[in-house]
């Protein structure tokens, strides 16, 4: 049997092998996937163990996404913008690391949520691993302008300093900064709702008819109560992007893509 696993610390919580479970039992390909909790201190030991022991690839979660950056043998062109990596394939002898973070953000709100990027107003909150992750595959899908908003600013400014390669150069500031400033779509990228910190977000951000989208998922999080606050009709969570970013992993192993609104529907029924 071929084998997968997500690595992690702590990865209790993951809903990977499920999902990978369900695309596997819909794509009739044999395999299994599993999770695996490696040391702090141990990350480029468990990846030396699972291959020793024959497994093709694997996913990588928090805090491990830099560490994999750093294993890799071999970088696509989306892991090398992201600067971190959520997936590694294991063949003859060499590691390839890649991001799929980003596509399955972009692929949730263009194909799941019907919602356009191209020539929208996009604020991206937050400049950790999930925000460098997201934002090549953000400008990919040409929006009018990209804003990078953070809690640290001078992660913000380096972060679309980085992005020079782009068409359009994002501007950064921190959330207080924001006032004034009206947007189309807001992502948040920050682990603020793991403390249910509020961010120190400004009123008026929304333009009518906008999107909220919060990529932590499983409860209402503060910035959903502040967009339900400022009257935001469409808001949507990162159960979508998990599960297509897990799509893309899967494609890349296996070479078949999976269909993923019944995985989508069947997670938020349970
Ligand atoms: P990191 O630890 O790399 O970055 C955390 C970010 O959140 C930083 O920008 C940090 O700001 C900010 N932050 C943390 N706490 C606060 C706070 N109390 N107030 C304001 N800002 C805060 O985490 P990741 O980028 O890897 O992950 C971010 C979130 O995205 C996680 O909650 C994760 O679950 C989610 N995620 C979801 C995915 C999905 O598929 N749905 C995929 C990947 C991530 P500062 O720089 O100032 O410290």
């Amino acid at each position: 049997m071929d084998r997968y696993a997500v690595i992690g610390h702590p990865v209790e919580h993951s809903k990977s092998p499920l999902i990978h479970a369900a695309f596997a039992r819909q794509t009739e390909q044999q395999l299994e996937y599993g999770k695996i909790q490696a040391p702090l201190d141990g990350f480029a030991g468990t990846v030396a163990d699972l291959r020793a022991r024959g497994y093709l690839g694997a996913n990588v979660t928090v805090p491990f996404k830099f560490e994999a950056y750093a294993l890799a043998s071999e970088l696509t062109e989306r892991a090398l913008n992201a600067g971190a990596v959520n997936t590694l394939s294991f063949k003859d002898g060499s590691i390839q690391g890649d991001n799929t973070d980003g596509v399955g953000l972009v692929r949730d709100i263009l194909h799941n949520l019907k919602f356009p990027l191209a020539g929208k107003r996009v604020l991206l909150l937050g400049a950790g691993g999930a925000a460098e992750g997201v934002l090549g595959p953000l400008l990919e899908a040409l929006p009018a302008k990209l804003w990078i908003a953070n809690r640290t600013v001078e992660k913000a400014e380096a972060m679309a300093g980085r992005a020079g390669k782009a068409v359009l150069v994002p501007e950064a500031s921190s959330f207080e900064a924001l006032a004034g400033q009206v947007f189309d779509v807001i992502i948040n990228a920050t682990s603020s709702g793991l403390s249910n910190d509020k961010l120190p977000l400004p009123v008026g951000l929304f333009a009518p008819e906008a999107l909220a989208y919060d990529m932590m998922y499983g409860r209402e999080m503060p910035f959903m109560v502040y967009a339900r606050a400022e009257g935001v009709q469409h808001i949507a969570d990162g159960l979508g992007m998990l599960v297509e970013q897990a799509a893309e992993a899967f494609y890349i192993w296996r070479q078949v893509r999976p269909d993923t609104a019944p995985v989508i529907k069947a997670l938020r029924e349970s």
